[in-house]
């Protein structure tokens, strides 16, 4: 049996800390906790909530660490590229499924 309440509980926590302008260390230690307190739960919506958190990359990091991850899909490629078919926070270049790759764009 899943547990999909997990995912509002992670979400809505998860956002509070963002609106408030929680440190990077804050959220790596609160978030971190919630997400292996809910996994004990059987919290079964993981990747949901990854999904909703996908550009927060401290967000992206904790899921990783415990084995939840999801491709990254990025589109910023040139015109005749693909989506990137690496995992979601991965170091370097985009790949596509034929081996082109160009650079992730440097966030501000
Ligand atoms: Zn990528």
């Amino acid at each position: 049996m899943g547990w999909a309440s997990g995912g509002v509980i992670f979400d809505d926590v998860a956002h509070a800390l963002i609106e408030a302008g929680a440190a990077d260390e804050l959220k790596r230690r609160t978030l971190g906790k919630l997400i292996d307190w809910l996994r004990e739960e059987d919290w079964d919506t993981e990747t949901e909530s990854l999904e909703e958190f996908r550009d927060d990359s401290v967000i992206v990091a904790l899921f990783r660490e415990r084995g939840i991850t999801m491709q990254c899909s990025d589109r910023t490629g040139p015109t005749n590229a693909g989506v990137c078919t690496r995992k979601l926070g991965h170091a370097g270049d985009h790949v596509d499924h034929q081996d082109f790759s160009w650079s992730q764009a440097v966030k501000p």
